[in-house]
């Protein structure tokens, strides 16, 4: 049996598009129980690294490991249902559907058949179902979201909308949680909130690979930084190690 303590392997990961090499030949850990962030300026990677895991976007190249097994080459469903879960940079949240049916959308992709149903809106009454209910209210509770769980998604707060797609996320109960920019576009006090959250996760166990330009919650969060730039790698430590780095002051904050 391993005992590496890596729940993520990332091994020369490669992604070319038409003319763009998006990730160049990267590796890296993510151990279980940190929370690991990935920074770089736009265009370094960081979003097609994220699909690349989810299983949106297949690599050219290189493997992804998840608690020991390949899973690259599996369908997004499966690494969902193996305990990878995530938020998108641009909110994606089904608008016409309740608060409390985008979480249970997110329940679903843990469980078996049921996720048509929860998409079409057929009613469902099985205690299978009632036990999804009770624990998307429970995280909808958790959010502080619970006053607003029958209201459409889509007249939410923009910072709302942004706690709801963590809450679908963790609805999965997954083991990894990819966050793609969590605090982007979030007044200063609700991002520190999200930060807030994100440590709160961690310390109840939750492994965390964050993007975020944020650079504040970066260095408060994390325990471990991957800085990336043209896809590949150019620091990786923590806080005051790559804050230190030469080649991040000049590619990352322009200096
Ligand atoms: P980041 O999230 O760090 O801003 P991205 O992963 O979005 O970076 O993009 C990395 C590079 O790959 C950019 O040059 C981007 O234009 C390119 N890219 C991303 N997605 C695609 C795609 N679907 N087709 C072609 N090029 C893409
Ligand atoms: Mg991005």
């Amino acid at each position: 049996p391993r005992n590496t303590g890596d729940l993520l392997e990332v091994e020369n990961l490669t992604c070319r598009f038409a003319g763009v090499t998006a990730v160049d030949d990267l590796s890296f850990r993510v151990k279980a129980g940190e929370i690991k962030a990935v920074i770089g300026p736009n265009g370094a990677g960081k979003s097609t690294l994220f699909n690349m895991i989810a299983g949106v976007t297949r690599p050219t190249d290189g493997a992804i490991k998840f608690d020991g097994a390949r899973i690259d080459r599996l369908p997004t469903h499966e690494r969902a249902r193996r305990g990878i879960a995530r938020t998108f940079q641009n909110l994606q949240i089904f608008r016409e559907m309740s608060v409390l049916e985008n979480v249970m959308v997110g329940r679903h992709l843990r469980g078996r058949a049921t996720t048509l149903s929860a998409l079409l809106h057929v009613p469902s009454v099985g205690a299978e179902e009632r036990a999804m209910e009770t624990t998307a209210m429970a995280l909808l509770e958790r959010f502080g979201l619970a006053a607003k769980a029958h209201a459409l998604a889509g007249s939410l707060a923009f910072g709302q909308m942004k706690v709801l797609e963590l809450a679908r996320a963790l609805a999965s109960e997954p083991r990894l949680l990819l966050l793609d920019e969590p605090a982007a576009g979030l007044p200063h006090a609700e991002a520190d909130k999200m930060a807030e959250t994100i440590r709160d996760l961690n310390r109840d166990g939750m492994t965390v690979l964050l993007v975020e330009h944020n650079m504040r919650m970066v260095m408060s969060l994390s325990h471990d930084i991957l800085v990336l730039n043209n896809g590949r790698r150019i620091a990786e430590g923590t806080a005051e190690d790559v804050r230190r780095h030469p080649e991040v002051l000049s590619a990352y904050l322009g200096e």
